[in-house]
Order: structure tokens, then C-alpha cells, then sequence
């Protein structure tokens, strides 16, 4: 018997379209194909096995087999040649079927004198949906472009089977593959509140509406020319002098042009036309095939580059389908999905636009993140396989303070939802009639509680939520979110603007934070091994003072009259403390001499984000006014744990023996220096974590301004002096973490930790 010819593959594909586009019931039409398959590949048996509730496989159609065992015969995944295909989601090629250990025989199926066996997954989306077979009695290998046109048409089957076009995938009877199941991920809550509403892919994936192609020559073509498309974009992105690509985003996008170049990468995919399929579907194909190699591999770093492959692969459909080049308009009830989103990728959807935010990777102290936060986007992290399982449009309930996310809910589900929204109104309401009253303990202790800010939108917050100034003000997003530096007449507006709408209130600037996690989309940055480790805050600002300088200036003429507030970030040593104090020094000195209106007072501190620091407070509390504790850095460079690596971002926490202990230190360093000291990390709006806070002798606290009601709610039912007390004694412990321990006593005491 002779291989497949050459246009075999053509010819099956082909006769698949006609099919089904007959009429007739699925199962007639399964039929046929197993039949048209066995001819063209002159086989005596094809066999078509899918997925059934319980992970079995089933004999859903078969030409040469007994045709009693369709529908009875039932593999589980793993047993049989058939169990092996589907759980190594690869081709099984064998010369002696009966002699390979893997073999099960099935007396119902009549199956003893075949010898030779090929049997190919139908996967789609990384998903295994069934087996198709084909046996032959002669025992023989078959060849490598039989193997290639069975994976052809399994993958055309997978899709056709996936749709619905064949049969309705509720016939299964498997509810794990119905594209429309409900799906709830139980991941991590990042920014609270509930949303209700619609998924729109940050990414869209792009549909292929054409599978089988009627000239390979025209695909050949239509890739070519969307390669040639891909590589000019690439190139402009490249070239382009407004996005003025550095650091790591330009070897990314480099890396992208190496791989439109990638031979082994064209070659699969003009293989895949040569099979009969259109270029789109040729894209997906070694697509779905790459990424089933890298899940079997499970190795993280070709998962990097798989996803970056996506992307590209992602790029090229567009160019090939003319889709999504234009920006969709948001419908009302938007809740964004993306596998990783950055700061200014979320900040471009502007506040109000968006109902929710799901990730599947993000951290709580990652800058997307804080910045969903301050917008008061509900936002949920590692909901890791959503953005495969989300299709655009499909209705979603999220719950940011949980990390519960139901795709394609029940309406029991969304019910329940705009309960949970009606009841978190209701708390926001209960927080709202203690704003104007004291954030004081039981036993007299005041607590200032200031708010963490970033955005011009967030100042309206100052008022609403009580808080009795801005802590910590991040101006780095500022820089982050436009298209180039502002100039410095823009910049004293924005800065005028903020300290206008705090009136009477102190407001803290921190300067630039850039670095890390936060770089500006125009500037040049070198790429960096350990970037939370490298050139960041205030190394770039001693390096480049004139950045520096011309915050500092702005600054200076916004805050004309009044007084200044300055603090630095990541000090740290004193001397490096001192040398930006003296750039700022300079300013102020320029200022004079130019008669500019000048602040009456300007106030410099320092931020406590690096260990070291911590073992010079009573120095640098003589260099600086004031000193705040960076807790999501400090705590991210104590426990050596990378605060934008979900994997080990929650992995110690802060309140840990070690922390608390650390904490405690730094809380008596600065009392015997008599300095000004506050907490503006994320733990300080956790009302647990406060609490130990204040047991440990904080007295200024800087949060999220939907944090103020809670944490004032805890200070007004806690006794300083108790807490100080069991904190104190809890230090000493060895426990992963104390937080069982203090919830006990706060459930105890009667502390309101809701
Ligand atoms: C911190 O590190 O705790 C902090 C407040 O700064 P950021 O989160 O902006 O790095
Ligand atoms: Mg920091």
C-alpha cells in the first residue's frame, strides 16, 4: 500500500468541507468522514474516539471496526493506544500495535488482526477533545506526511467539533469542553470590590473563520504577504521616535523581529498550507502544537517565550485577517481580561471605563496593581488559564476583595454578586458616618491616617474618605502614563493642582520612583538582570540630577507660599540621603536668586525601603525631617522575595516574628531620636496588620483611601496598650506567620477587622 499522496491531505480536507456541509444527523456525518478518511489514506479502519464526562474516550465513529462497539467502547485517559494519544496529546505511530505495552485489547472491537496503528490527537487551545485512528493488518510504519495529514484533519475535526458545526458539543456530555461552561477561578483578591459584566480581552484573540483552503498557492501567498506586513510593523515599532523604545521593551520587540525571521517557525507554517489549510488556520496549527509541547515540557522559561510567540502568532492573524488594527469601543459594563497588563496599559483605559480587571499574573504590590487600586478597579491576580477560557462578550462576576472570579456564571451566581455589591455599598455607607470623627483607640491614642495617592483623580478621595493628608504621593505615574517627559511648566500645574484640592492638608511628593517594575515608555534604559535590585529611584536621580532637579523645581513653584513636602525613595545610605538633599538645596538657592516665589517651608524625608537604612536611623534622622517605611520594598528585600513574582510574593508574611521585630527596631530607633516616622506600604491598609502596627508603636499610617473607614473602624475599637502588649510578647515566637494569633485576640477583644 502506498503512502498518502501528496495531495491526499488536500483531497481529505476537502471531502471533510462537503461533509459538513451535508445534511443529516452528526452521527451520519461522522460516518461518512471515517469512511472518506480509511479510502483516502487506504486504511482498512479509521476511528474517530471523543471525550465523554469522566475523562473517557469514546467510540464515537468507526469504518472497519465493529460498528456494534460504537458508543460502548469507553477508554479511560491513559488506557490503550487510544489513552496514550490523548494523554501525551502526541502522534502514536506502530508497526506491531498488539505487541506495544500500551495496547488494550477490546474483544467487542473486533480489532485482532490489525498490526500497524497511527493515532493523532484532536486537540484545540492546548485541549485534548479525542482521538482519530487509522489501522492497517500489514504491519508497517506509517510515513511522515500520513502523520501530517491525520493531524491536519484532526485539527480541522477539533475545531468543527469545538464550534458546534458537526454536532451540538452538548452531546458529549462533557462539560469540561463546552467552550460556553461556567468557569470559577479561585485566585487572588488585589483591589476590592465587585463588578458584574461583560469580558473584553485586553489581547483579543483572533477568530479563524476559514480552516480549508481551495489554493495552497494563495495561501503561500497571503502568508508571505502577512509576514512582509508583520516584519514592516515590527521595524516601525522599532523605528518609531514617539514610542522611542528602550530597555527591555526594545529587546523584546527585537526578539519579536528575530522571530519573524525564524526559518523553523515559516517552514512549519508552509507546511501546514501545503496540507490543504488556510494560512490563518496554518498559524494556529503550529501554534496549538507549540504550545502543547511547552505545557508537556512545564518549563517556565519556554512558557516566557511561548507566550511571546502567541503574541506574535497573535500579530500575524491580524495582519492576515485584517482584524482589531482599530480600537474596539468599550461597551458599559467592560471588565477587562489580560494575561499581564502594565501601570500605563491600564491607566490608557481611564478611570470610570472599566467595571473589573482579571489577570492571571499580578501581584499585590505590583504597580498595575497599586494603580487599579488608586482608579478603584476591583482587580483580581493568578487566575491563571482565564484568558483561554474567556471569549469577548461573555458575562463575568468578579470580587476583588476575594479573588473569586465565575465566568459565564449562572444567574444564581450574578445574583449573589449584586448582593455581595449591595452589602459592600452598605459598609462603604457605615465607614462614611465615622469620617469626621477621631482615628482614635480606646485608650486615647491618636492614629494620623494619611492616604496613598498617585493620579490627579484620586484627590477628590482626600475629602471623601477622611484621611488627614496624602502620605505618600507617587508622582512617577504621572511621567508613566503620558506619551512623552512633562515639561516643566505642565508639571507645576499638575503639582499645584494636587496641593489646591488638599487645601488645608499636607501633602508628601515622593520624586521619581522610576526603575523596577516603573519605566517610562519614552526614556532609554539599559535591561537589567535584577531590576528591582539595579538603577532605580533615587540612584537614577543622583545620577541624573537634572531629572531630579527639574521635579524639584516644578515642585518649588507649585508649592509657592506654603510648605513642601519632599521624600525620597529607596535611600540606602545617609550620605546618598544627603547628597539629594543637597541637589534640592540647589534649587532652592536658584530659586532665590531668581526671586521665584518660593514655599515657606520645604520639608525633605526619607523612605525606609532598604534594610540598611534601617540600621542608621538615629543618623538619618538628624539629615532628614521625617522618615517613612516603604514596607512593600523593605519587606520584598528582608524576606528576598520579588514583590512582582506571584509565585513568591506572598510567600512570608508581613506579619511574621522577623518583620514585626524589624518593625519594632526602626519604631525605638526613631523615638530616641525623637523622629517623625509613618508606614505607607500596603500593609498599613489591612486592618490586622494596623492593628500590630500600632501595637508596635506607629503612630502615622498611609493607605488606599477605600482603606481609611476599615482601619479607623479597628483604631476606634482597639486598646493601644493590649495590643502593644501581645505584639510585643508575639515577637519573640517562631511561627510562619502570626497572624492566626492576632485574629484570635482580636476576635477576643472585640477589634472590628471588617
Ligand atoms: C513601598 O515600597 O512600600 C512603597 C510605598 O513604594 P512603592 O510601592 O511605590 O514601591
Ligand atoms: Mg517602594
Amino acid at each position: 500500500m502506498a503512502p498518502v499522496s501528496a495531495r491526499g491531505p488536500r483531497l481529505l480536507l476537502r471531502r471533510l468541507r462537503e461533509i459538513m456541509a451535508e445534511p443529516g444527523s452528526a452521527q451520519t456525518r461522522l460516518n461518512k468522514l471515517v469512511s472518506v478518511i480509511a479510502s483516502i489514506m487506504v486504511a482498512e479502519v479509521c476511528s474517530i474516539y471523543l471525550r465523554r464526562a469522566g475523562n473517557l474516550l469514546e467510540l464515537f465513529a468507526t469504518e472497519g471496526l465493529n460498528p456494534s462497539a460504537v458508543h460502548n467502547t469507553r477508554l479511560k485517559q491513559g488506557e490503550g493506544l487510544v489513552g496514550w494519544v490523548a494523554e501525551t496529546a502526541d502522534a502514536v505511530n506502530l508497526s506491531d500495535a498488539p505487541s506495544d505495552p500500551h495496547f488494550s485489547y477490546r474483544p467487542e472491537t473486533g480489532e485482532d488482526p490489525y498490526k500497524s496503528f497511527l493515532g493523532v490527537p484532536i486537540v484545540r487551545g492546548g485541549q485534548v477533545f479525542g482521538v482519530l485512528t487509522v489501522q492497517n493488518k500489514t504491519a508497517r510504519q506509517y510515513a511522515e506526511e500520513e502523520v501530517e495529514a491525520l493531524q491536519t484533519v484532526a485539527m480541522v475535526l477539533a475545531e468543527v467539533v469545538a464550534q458546534g458545526n458537526l454536532f451540538d458539543i452538548a452531546e458529549l456530555d462533557e462539560p469540561e469542553l463546552r467552550p460556553d461552561r461556567p468557569l470559577a477561578f479561585h485566585a487572588e483578591g488585589l483591589c476590592e470590590g465587585v463588578a458584574v459584566g461583560r469580558v473584553v480581552l485586553h489581547e483579543p484573540r483572533v477568530r479563524v473563520e476559514r480552516m480549508i483552503a481551495d489554493n495552497p498557492v494563495i495561501e503561500l501567498k497571503r502568508l508571505d504577504d502577512a509576514i512582509g506586513g508583520l516584519r514592516l510593523s515590527v521595524d516601525r515599532m522599532l523605528d518609531s521616535s514617539e514610542l522611542d523604545l528602550t530597555g527591555e521593551g526594545r529587546e523584546v520587540i527585537e526578539t519579536y523581529r528575530l522571530f519573524t525571521y525564524d526559518q523553523g517557525w515559516l517552514a512549519r507554517m508552509r507546511d501546514a498550507i501545503n496540507t490543504g489549510l488556510t494560512a490563518e488556520a496554518a498559524v494556529e496549527r503550529v501554534q496549538d502544537d507549540m504550545r502543547l509541547r511547552v505545557n508537556r515540557l512545564g518549563d517556565p522559561l519556554l512558557r516566557e517565550r511561548a507566550h511571546d510567540l502567541d503574541d506574535l502568532a497573535r500579530r500575524l492573524l491580524r495582519h492576515l485577517t485584517g482584524d482589531g488594527e482599530h480600537e474596539e469601543e468599550l461597551p458599559p459594563d467592560a471588565v477587562l481580561v489580560a494575561r499581564a497588563m502594565g501601570p500605563a496599559d491600564l491607566v490608557d483605559y481611564r478611570r470610570g471605563r472599566i467595571l473589573g480587571l482579571v489577570l492571571e499574573e499580578a501581584a499585590s504590590t505590583s504597580h498595575v496593581a497599586i494603580v487599579a487600586r488608586s482608579m478603584g478597579v476591583p482587580l483580581v491576580g493568578s487566575a491563571e488559564g482565564i484568558t483561554d477560557a474567556a471569549r469577548a462578550g461573555d458575562p463575568i462576576a468578579v470580587d476583588g476583595e476575594i479573588g473569586e472570579v465565575h465566568l459565564r456564571p449562572p444567574s444564581e451566581i450574578i445574583l449573589a454578586f449584586e448582593a455581595r455589591r449591595a452589602m459592600r455599598a452598605h459598609r462603604v455607607a457605615r465607614f462614611a458616618r465615622i469620617r469626621d470623627l477621631p482615628a482614635v483607640t480606646k485608650d486615647g491614642v491618636h492614629i494620623r491616617l494619611m492616604m496613598n495617592a498617585g493620579l490627579l483623580f484620586d484627590m477628590p478621595q482626600l475629602h471623601e474618605s477622611g484621611a488627614d493628608g496624602v502620605g505618600l504621593f507617587r508622582t512617577e505615574l504621572q511621567f508613566m502614563i503620558g506619551e512623552t517627559m512633562p515639561r516643566l511648566a505642565d508639571q507645576t500645574a499638575f503639582y499645584k493642582q494636587v496641593l489646591d484640592s488638599a487645601g488645608e492638608k499636607p501633602v508628601v511628593f515622593r520624586t521619581l520612583d522610576l526603575g523596577g517594575d516603573k519605566v517610562l515608555p519614552y526614556a532609554r534604559w539599559e535591561r537589567e538582570e535584577n531590576p528591582s535590585l539595579g538603577w532605580r529611584a533615587i540612584r537614577i536621580a543622583l545620577d541624573r540630577p537634572a531629572l531630579l532637579r527639574y521635579q524639584v523645581r516644578a515642585l518649588l513653584a507649585a508649592a509657592a507660599g506654603g510648605t513642601l513636602r519632599l521624600l525620597l525613595p529607596l535611600v540606602s545610605e545617609v550620605a546618598e540621603f544627603n547628597a539629594a538633599r543637597a541637589l534640592i538645596d540647589r534649587e532652592v538657592e536658584r530659586a532665590r536668586l531668581l526671586s521665584h516665589p518660593q514655599p515657606r517651608q520645604v520639608l525633605v524625608g526619607a523612605m525606609l525601603e532598604v534594610p540598611a537604612l534601617a540600621f542608621m536611623l538615629p543618623q538619618i534622622m538628624r539629615s532628614a525631617d521625617f522618615v517613612s517605611i516603604g514596607s512593600n520594598d523593605l519587606f520584598q528585600f528582608v524576606f528576598a522575595v520579588d514583590r512582582t513574582n506571584p509565585r513568591v510574593a506572598r510567600r512570608y508574611d508581613p506579619l511574621n516574628p522577623a518583620a514585626l521585630t524589624l518593625i519594632r527596631q526602626i519604631v525605638h530607633s526613631a523615638a530616641e531620636a525623637s523622629g517623625e516616622l509613618s508606614l505607607c506600604g500596603e500593609m498599613a491598609g489591612h486592618p490586622l496588620d494596623a492593628m500590630a502596627l500600632i501595637g508596635l508603636g506607629l503612630r502615622t499610617l498611609s493607605m488606599q483611601p477605600s482603606h481609611i473607614g476599615p482601619i479607623k473602624m479597628m483604631i476606634r475599637s482597639m486598646n493601644a496598650a493590649e495590643v502593644s502588649e501581645f505584639v510585643v510578647k508575639l515577637c519573640g515566637r517562631t511561627d510562619h506567620s502570626l497572624r492566626t494569633r492576632l485574629s484570635a485576640f482580636a476576635a477576643e477583644r472585640g477589634i472590628v477587622l471588617k
